[in-house]
């Protein structure tokens, strides 16, 4: 049988194969850094940061998470619809689910009363659960619960919300919506998390909403407004195109005065 013939390469060369080893490694980290970092200028609407964004999620939605207080695009949404439609006073009270750590202080210096809610987490006022919530009718002004209704019966949360406001009061919604699905996709044969992944885009969802969401917030009693993301706002602060932060009225009680008959 053949022998392998490995040569003894002279160590001159292999000094300089080190070396060209050192500088493909220092290019191909600048051109990763260069895929990474686009070098605009944003604006954080939540904590006032002004500078360059970094990337983030899998795979990274490059400019998408403020590097001073970790908001990514919606909580910025959330934070210019608080600016510009919140109108939330110290009369009003305010229930929020699955709080972000960065609205915390902010609602709460807005808000008369400020209450977190969770069914998982620990370090909130409340274990709620939001498909049957132990509150009293009409008890809020103000209910906030982004990335909550894929992960649970929406039609039962969205009616006990609907209960638990005051006429006038509003819930404020996030979720992934795909707006070219007329209906939304649920499958009761999709059960493990890797399934879940699979259908749902991630391991604890149990639907994808389409835009018949909308009909569904309206059939709960709501009236919708649909707060979109758009230009300059976009790229001011770093938004993603089209995101959509579902403000939800409860009508107010008609008034008995001018009530006719
Ligand atoms: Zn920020």
């Amino acid at each position: 049988m053949a022998q392998d013939v490995i040569p003894t390469p002279d160590p001159k060369a292999v000094r300089f194969a080190r070396g060209a080893l050192e500088r493909i490694r220092r290019r191909r980290v600048r051109e990763f850094e260069a895929m990474v970092a686009t070098g605009f200028t944003r604006t954080c609407p939540v904590c006032g940061y002004v500078g360059e964004f970094a990337p983030v999620g899998e795979p990274p939605r490059l400019d998408g998470l403020c590097p001073l207080c970790r908001s990514r695009e919606r909580h910025r949404l959330f934070k210019l619809w608080i600016d510009r439609r919140g109108g939330i006073g110290k009369e009003m009270s305010v229930l929020h689910f699955a709080p972000e750590p960065m609205f915390e202080p902010i609602l709460r210096g807005l808000a008369g009363t400020y209450v977190t809610a969770d069914f998982m987490r620990r370090k909130v006022d409340r274990k709620l659960n939001i498909e049957a919530l132990e509150l009293e009718d009409a008890s809020f002004d103000l209910i906030v619960a982004h990335q909550i209704l894929e992960h649970v019966d929406h039609h039962k949360a969205l009616a006990e919300c609907f209960r638990c406001l005051r006429p006038g009061g509003r819930l404020v919604v996030t979720t992934p919506v795909i707006e070219a699905w007329a209906t939304t996709y649920v499958n009761p044969a999709i059960t493990t998390p890797r399934e879940r992944m699979l259908h749902f885009g991630q391991k604890d969802h149990s639907r994808y909403f389409g835009r018949d969401l909308k009909d569904h917030m309206r059939a709960a009693g709501f009236e919708l407004y649909e707060f979109v993301s758009v230009e300059p706002d976009v790229s001011t602060y770093s938004l993603m195109r089209g995101e959509t932060l579902y403000e939800l009225t409860k009508p107010a009680a008609p008034n008995p005065k001018t009530r006719k008959g």
